[in-house]
């Protein structure tokens, strides 16, 4: 487990608007959100950053990737999602706990991020 906020989020001391669980992670409504739907699935486990995961973490990444799909079907939105990994400072990563935002509900343009 990681010293941040959504290890607390994990541990039960901070209240999240929880959208599903499961043994190995949580997915909640991020607390400002980026678009209609935005959601962060999260691992209990707690990897720092995307790179911090190693071999013995491919069942979890695997996971992470199902768990997000089964997170779009529950929210109606598996036809038109993103899912994004911000890995480090300098992409904007602000939580170093491992996370993966699903957004969707809004236009993505073609040929764009
Ligand atoms: P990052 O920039 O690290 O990829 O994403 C962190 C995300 O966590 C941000 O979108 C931010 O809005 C969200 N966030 C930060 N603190 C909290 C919190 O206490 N609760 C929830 N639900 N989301 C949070």
């Amino acid at each position: 487990m990681t010293d941040t906020i959504f290890g607390k989020i994990i541990a039960g001391e901070i209240p999240a608007e929880l959208i599903y669980e499961d043994e190995h992670c949580i997915a909640i409504n991020d607390i400002a959100p980026q678009a209609p739907v935005h959601v962060l699935v999260i691992p209990r486990q707690g990897i720092a950053r995307l790179v911090d995961a190693g071999p013995g973490d491919q069942a979890l990444l695997g996971h992470l990737l199902l768990a997000a799909g089964k997170v779009a079907e529950q929210l109606g939105v598996q036809d038109a999602f993103r899912l994004i990994i911000n890995n480090g400072e300098g992409a904007g990563q602000t939580v170093f706990h491992l996370h993966l935002h699903i957004i969707a509900g809004r236009e993505f343009a073609e040929g764009h991020m």
